[in-house]
């Protein structure tokens, strides 16, 4: 749930989770795009189309489910692709 009382900070870019479709900061949340042989990469450059995630297994799961990703990636992601990604998030990025 959003809290409605938080106060956006609007010096600090935005953007929104594609798990749980939060908008947070930039920062918080993992920089996602298509690699050039069609799977998804993690991304700290901040160039290209790509999407945002955070670093939240629930969010990755959510992810996962999703079926509209072509809004973010412009392309329809498999569900393989995303499973793959998670897989690697997973292995870099404990808890
Ligand atoms: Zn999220």
């Amino acid at each position: 749930m959003i809290d409605g009382s938080l106060a956006m900070d609007e010096h600090r870019p935005q953007r929104t989770c594609l798990g749980c479709g939060v908008r947070d900061d930039q920062k918080s949340l993992i920089r996602i795009i298509i690699g050039a042989d069609g799977e998804l990469i993690t991304d700290s450059r901040g160039y290209g189309r790509g999407g945002y995630l955070h670093h939240r297994h629930d969010c990755w799961q959510a992810f996962l489910r999703r079926k509209n990703m072509h809004r973010a990636f412009r392309v329809n992601i498999s569900k393989e692709v995303k499973q793959k990604l998670i897989q690697v998030l997973s292995e870099g990025y404990r808890e």
